[in-house]
């Protein structure tokens, strides 16, 4: 098949992660759409990068509203008439940092679930048949080492004493889900993969991450651009694989 005309797809895409995300995999040659909520900051973001000569178009996809994720398979499916590449990127932290883990209320669990968790399930779901018609689908989900059981359990991991129960195990969600599907597409050409992009200078940590976001994007576009012979079901940063 002909790179070009692949296409991919990476929701949360107005800025930080996703937006680089698309720039990286739009630059190999593949039509990469750029998902975001805000229909002016998304047709923004994309035209900013079509400008530069990027095969990058906008798609409207609040990744929490159901409506808007029918409305986005129809898009896809008449626009285009496939999808290759899901990148499920979108992600919000709303853990209050001053708090125990006891401490967070049941609003800020339902809310972060609901975009980090049941969101990517429900757009996964949505676009599975384009993806499994696809020659070489491929579905990356944008983890958190923060999800990691096993670093959250050793004393000697980095992230032991950061406690943010809501986002963290949203996460660890996120990397169960990604081993149910890869398990259930096991035998097909799907590769279903789970990334932690790394600790990211972008907004979600006001800018205070250890690595830069082109670096930040990596991850994500290596498990998106996977060959044949590629992973299915791991969990990994830059290559790596991380514990569960
Ligand atoms: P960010 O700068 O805060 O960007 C988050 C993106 O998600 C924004 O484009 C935002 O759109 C979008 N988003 C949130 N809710 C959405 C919804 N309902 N529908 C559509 N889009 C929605 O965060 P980031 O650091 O780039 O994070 C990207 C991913 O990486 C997330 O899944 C995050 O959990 C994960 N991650 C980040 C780090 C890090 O160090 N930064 C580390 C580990 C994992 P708006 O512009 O409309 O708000």
């Amino acid at each position: 098949m002909n790179d070009s005309q692949k296409i991919a797809l990476v929701t949360g895409a107005t800025r930080g992660i996703g937006l680089e995300t698309v720039r990286q995999i739009a630059e190999t040659g593949v039509r990469t759409l750029l998902a975001g909520r805000d229909e002016a900051r998304t047709k923004a973001a994309a035209k900013q990068l079509s400008d530069e000569g990027l095969p990058v178009d906008p798609i409207i996809l609040d990744v929490a509203d159901a409506g808007s994720i029918v409305a986005a398979v129809k898009h896809v499916t008449d626009e285009y008439g496939r999808l290759d590449i899901l990148v499920n990127n979108a992600g919000i932290l709303l853990d209050a940092l001053d708090k125990k883990p006891s401490e967070q209320s049941l609003q800020v669990w339902r809310d972060t679930f609901d975009t980090n968790v049941f969101a990517v399930v429900e757009v996964t779901k949505a676009f599975l048949p384009l993806i499994k018609a696809s020659p070489a689908g491929r579905i990356v989900n944008v983890s958190s080492q923060l999800g990691s059981l096993t670093l959250h359990n050793d004393p000697s991991s980095s992230i032991y004493g950061f406690k943010i129960p809501a986002y963290n195990v949203s996460k660890s969600a996120v990397n169960a889900w990604t081993v149910e599907l890869a398990y259930e597409l096991k035998d097909t050409p799907v590769k279903v993969n789970a990334i932690h992009p790394g600790y990211v200078q972008t907004d979600m940590n006001g800018g205070h991450g250890e690595i830069d976001v082109p670096t930040g994007a990596k991850s994500s576009v290596q498990m998106a651009l996977l060959d044949a012979n590629g992973p299915n079901g791991t969990f990994t940063y830059l290559g790596k694989e991380l514990p569960w």
